[in-house]
């Protein structure tokens, strides 16, 4: 696939391609044009000319989201050919492939109708006259994307920016770029301007890193590591560019004696072992209450080694491969590390006989908070079961790591919900569930888990400035 630059497939200015690898069998699986430095030039040459001339942005709320909903029955009509896509090239099962293009349709749905519903304000000034609070875009919008949810975190970005009337240029990861530069056609079939529309897939460090530090570019979205985003606000600062972060997470699952603790230990496994671990609101941390702890390790490994670890192609997969053998390697690491500071394998970690970067879900238990795999974000299969004594402490260990992103508190008690969901400081909690994401409610980190919200209305203050206007009426 070639790069897509205001709107128009074009090969990189110097030819370079690369090889997008299948992480199930380490094939080849497509060739990708290479973006390099004039290409960002390009596509943020297209980019300002497009905001400049007001293309998108002049065009009504009520007409932009008239397109958007075209861009989500696209992706629904496209819909088997965008999950297989990314279900090949993420290693992700078809089934939760095929629930994320959904999803991700879904996600413009939602902008679609949002478009026209991001009111301004009328501000009781002392002055005669009007004073209003209008809502603009913010201008050119460099959309920087991890390869764990490809697609659905391009979504996540892309149609709150479209739907505010701004221009995009989106770099996707370099292990998967096929379903951001399908999704860019997309969006020009659908009736985005062409100049308000480019994919750059290209090494991160080069590309990425001009994509923050340009002055042509007002707005910066990013989800992917934490030293990342720290260097994406350095390089943006110079040019006081918006920022919102998506960033790491090491997120508890609280498990209280009093709890319907069978159920949670019968659907945290899928909390964590989910994209093969590889996933920032992973409940990585199973923090449970010491007089179920025994039967609650017991009851988890059951159903985790019952978990099916398969082709992605394969409809009764529930986990795939991780997405490369490298990444598959730090996990493999990290077990050893639990090894030496003294935790239980119970179960899992074990490599198969498979060229695919397979890797077994792994359960360790007698784990510490202190310790560093409670600690550090594995980003892999990899599930820590640690003891607590009493409330207190349940809130103590799933405060104490440096992320914020998200949880779970499983408890019967009203008021022991209450308290605890207030004291855990994360930007997402659920209650006797592990669903983190609702396209409708803001999503986003505390401490060193990011910077701003991303979907919900909250997403649409990110993708806008705030101008207030006075009228005289003397
Ligand atoms: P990275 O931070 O390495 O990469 C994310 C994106 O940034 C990629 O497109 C990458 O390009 C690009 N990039 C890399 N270096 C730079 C740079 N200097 N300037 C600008 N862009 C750059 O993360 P991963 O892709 O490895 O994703 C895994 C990490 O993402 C995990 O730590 C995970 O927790 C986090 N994550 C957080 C989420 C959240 O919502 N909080 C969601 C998903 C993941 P390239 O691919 O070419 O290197």
């Amino acid at each position: 696939m070639d790069l897509l630059i205001g709107g128009r497939a074009r090969a990189a200015a110097d030819s370079a391609r690369f090889a997008v690898r299948e992480p199930a069998t380490g094939a080849e699986l497509a060739t990708v044009a290479r973006a390099g430095l004039p290409d960002v030039d390009a596509a943020l040459r297209a980019a300002t000319e497009a905001f400049d001339a007001g293309v998108w942005a002049n065009r009504s709320a009520t007409e932009r989201g008239r397109v958007l909903l075209r861009v989500a029955t696209l992706m629904r009509e496209h819909g088997e050919e965008l999950a297989v896509l990314e279900a090949r090239n993420a290693g992700h099962p078809i089934a939760d492939a095929r629930w994320e293009v959904e999803a991700a349709a879904g996600t413009f749905e939602y902008y679609a109708g949002a478009a026209n519903k991001l009111f301004g304000e009328v501000v009781p000034v002392q002055d005669p006259g009007l004073d209003v609070v209008l809502r603009e875009p913010v201008g050119v919008c460099a959309l920087i994307v991890p390869w764990n949810f490809p697609l659905l975190i391009t979504c996540w970005k892309a149609a709150p920016a479209l739907a505010c009337g701004n221009a995009v240029v989106i770099k996707p990861a370099s292990l998967t770029p096929l379903t951001a530069l399908r999704l860019g056609e997309l969006l020009v079939e659908a009736g985005v301007p062409e100049g308000c529309v480019s994919v750059l897939p290209g090494p991160g460090a080069t590309i990425g890193d001009a994509l923050v530090g340009d002055p042509r570019v007002h707005k910066i979205g990013f989800t992917g590591e934490t030293k990342t985003g720290a260097a994406i606000l350095r390089t943006s600062s110079e040019n006081i560019a918006r920022v919102s972060l998506e960033l790491g997470g090491k997120s508890a699952c609280v498990v209280f004696a009093d709890a319907d603790w069978q159920r949670a230990a019968a659907e945290t496994p899928m909390a964590v072992f989910a994209n093969a671990g590889q996933d920032c609101c992973a409940r990585s941390r199973i923090v449970v209450e010491r007089p179920v702890y025994d039967d609650f390790v017991a009851a988890f490994t059951r159903h985790t080694e019952a978990i099916h670890v398969g082709a992605p192609l394969d409809a009764a997969t529930e986990m795939g491969p991780m997405i490369s053998p490298a990444q598959r390697q730090v996990s493999i690491d990290y077990l050893e590390v639990a090894e030496t500071e003294g935790a239980e394998r119970v179960t899992g970690g074990e490599v198969p006989d498979d060229p695919g970067a397979f890797l077994t879900p792994a359960v360790l238990a007698g784990v510490r908070n202190e310790m560093r795999v409670a600690q550090e974000e594995i980003f892999g299969p990899v599930a820590c079961v640690i003891p607590f004594d009493d409330e207190a402490d349940a809130i103590r260990i799933a405060n104490d790591v440096p992320y914020g992103l998200s949880g779970s508190v499983f408890t019967r008690d009203l008021g022991r919900a209450i308290r605890v969901s207030r004291a855990i400081r994360t930007g997402v909690l659920s209650v006797n569930t592990n669903r983190s994401v609702r396209t409708e409610a803001p999503f986003g980190g505390y401490k060193r888990s990011g910077l701003g919200r991303e979907l919900g209305m909250h997403a649409m203050h990110h993708y806008t400035e705030v101008k207030n206007v006075f009228f005289s009426s003397e």
